[in-house]
């Protein structure tokens, strides 16, 4: 197969995977090479950063939640902007760019302009967590169902969630940007019926050396994340993570690394 090429006023939304670079797609890879300006998340993980060529150049446009660097709207503008001037444009997103990523916004804009927008998919944050801590994220006859979830709420604001649709047995949860709403999830998914005993794992890091994984229970979740550190954390909760969780541990356990 051919190496990936950028063609000119076509931008591309890579996904750079959970932050080990050896997750990263070949493909992703080869636009990186391909490209003359890379514009990244705060999420992307340093391995990842290392392969940009140095001649390529590197703009980091992270959010992290409180720390706003720059708003979508300035981002949309560079990736505009460098894509009018001829630039070849990677737009180099955490994760998987259809997920939770605001990809659709960048599409929209770039459209508006007459650029071109191609997505280069990636290995979500929930698949990297379930890989983490060696559980199936769907289990027969047990959760025919896995939701992805934000729980990212607007500074100051409730989340905007249908917590009776989520308390579903049958389902597992994979709940992003959930950390700091760890209370509110537990106190509205009791609130809805969901057994308290239900497994919880939260996954801090997935695919880093930093990586941790923590088992808990749904009514213990809201102190148990009060341990995970400043990583990035996804939660995985309903039945079908419960083959790691068999008693509930304290301690975080760290995954083997290589
Ligand atoms: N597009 C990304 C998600 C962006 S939202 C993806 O597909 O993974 C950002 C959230 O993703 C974080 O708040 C966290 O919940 C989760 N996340 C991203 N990287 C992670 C990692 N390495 N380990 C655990 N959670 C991660």
């Amino acid at each position: 197969m051919a190496e990936a090429a950028i063609a000119a006023e076509e931008v591309w939304l890579v996904g750079a995977g959970p932050g080990d670079p050896d997750l990263l797609t070949r493909k992703a890879e080869q636009l990186i090479r391909a490209a003359d300006i890379v514009f990244h998340d705060a999420l992307v993980g340093p391995g990842v950063l290392a392969l940009i060529p140095p001649h390529v150049e590197r703009v980091g446009v992270g959010k992290r939640s409180g720390r706003h660097s720059k708003d979508q709207d300035s981002i949309n503008s560079l990736l505009v902007a460098a894509a009018l001037a001829g630039k070849r444009v990677v737009r180099l997103k955490g994760g998987d760019p259809s997920i939770f990523g605001r990809s659709a916004e960048e599409m929209d804009e770039l459209a508006a302009h007459g650029i071109v927008a191609r997505i280069c998919p990636g290995v979500t944050a929930a698949s990297a967590a379930a890989a983490a801590a060696g559980v199936s994220l769907s289990l027969r006859g047990l959760a025919r169902r896995v939701q992805f979830v934000t729980a990212h709420a607007r500074s100051g604001e409730p989340l905007d969630i249908d917590w009776s649709a989520l308390a579903d047995p049958g389902a597992t949860l994979a709940i992003y940007m959930g950390k700091q709403a760890a209370r509110d999830v537990q106190r509205q998914l009791l609130a809805a019926g969901m057994a308290p005993h239900t497994p919880v794992l939260a996954v801090e890091s997935a695919s880093l050396p930093e990586e941790r994984v923590l088992s808990t229970r749904l009514d213990l979740l809201g102190m148990a994340a009060q341990s995970l550190g400043a990583g990035p954390a996804l939660l995985l909760i309903g039945e079908a993570v419960r083959a790691r969780t068999v008693a509930v541990k304290w301690q975080a356990t760290r995954a083997p690394v290589q």
